[in-house]
């Protein structure tokens, strides 16, 4: 009876061993995942620590990027997100602002070149049926640093989807830029920054980390706050693919200056490893 009981107590402790260590690996395997900068870009894997992540530098004027000092400055997304959350700043007193560009439309090089020149390292959430004709105008960007996300397919009001259209949109176009541009997207942003709870959920189940809104807005050459009437530290700016692009560009650039904050890179400044692993570990 005793030997009995002795073996199974040894098969119950080796199968909750193979199952730790299956466990273990899968953990590790979500968190190689998440490494995807293609070789032979400058892609950035938003990793504090990273040597490789800022080759150039950037910000107001050339000066080096600031990034966070270390894990405990990173924005910490909720585990585990079966909802993607929705964020519109990063909550730091550091002098940082982040520049996300939307949909696509005007692809202006004199534009493409102002960025590059000041090695602004941006974030581009893009509408794939507005850039299939020209992926190659945003592949010129990604090169010099600027991260490509998801903004759907056909920038359709996403709270006028079910949760199954959501989806769709937010999938099919995380899967055609990983295809297009060798990094799978980890942001989505809602066309319009209108979103419901099932965007929420559609984001987390495309591997969405976030749904990222705004704080301040360039637009017709000027910058509009949520509230109050300058740049604070940590806010998300919103812009866009339009004629006006460089008087945009020209006008962020000022209000940069004024407000003595430099540009940094979103994907930096967010804890991607730990919501991966609690995202996969969370899945069927
Ligand atoms: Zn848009």
């Amino acid at each position: 009876m005793n030997k009995k009981k002795t073996s199974q107590g040894i098969a119950h402790l080796l199968s909750l061993i193979v199952l730790s260590v299956l466990i273990l690996s899968g953990a590790s395997a979500a968190t190689a995942a998440i490494k995807h900068a293609p070789a032979g870009t400058t892609a950035y894997t938003g990793r504090a620590g990273d040597e490789h992540a800022v080759p150039n530098g950037g910000g107001q004027d050339n000066l080096p990027v600031i990034r966070p000092d270390g894990y405990h400055e990173l924005l910490k997304l909720p585990l585990p997100p079966a909802e993607a959350p929705v964020i519109t700043r990063i909550p730091t007193s550091k002098p940082v602002v982040f520049l996300a560009i939307d949909d696509g439309l005007i692809k202006d090089k004199a534009g493409r070149k102002f960025i590059a020149d000041r090695r602004w390292p941006v974030t581009l959430f893009l509408t794939d049926e507005i850039i299939a004709g020209d992926y190659g105008y945003f592949r010129e960007m990604q090169l010099k640093g600027a991260v490509i996300e998801d903004h759907t397919i056909t920038h359709t009001n996403l709270t006028t989807l079910p949760f199954e259209g959501q989806k769709k949109e937010i999938c099919a176009t995380a899967d055609s830029y990983q295809k297009k541009f060798g990094v799978r997207p980890r942001l989505m942003r809602p066309p319009g920054g209108d979103y419901n709870q099932d965007t929420k959920k559609a984001a987390a189940a495309c591997g969405m980390h976030a749904v990222v809104n705004w704080h301040s807005k360039v637009n017709g050459g000027s910058l509009q706050y949520q509230e109050g009437d300058k740049l604070l530290p940590g806010d998300i700016v919103l812009m866009h693919f339009r004629k006006e692009f460089m008087d945009d560009l020209k006008a962020f650039q000022q209000q940069v200056k004024r407000d003595h904050m430099h540009v940094a890179l979103l994907e930096d400044w967010i804890d991607f490893e730990t919501a991966s692993v609690a995202l996969n570990s969370g899945q069927n």
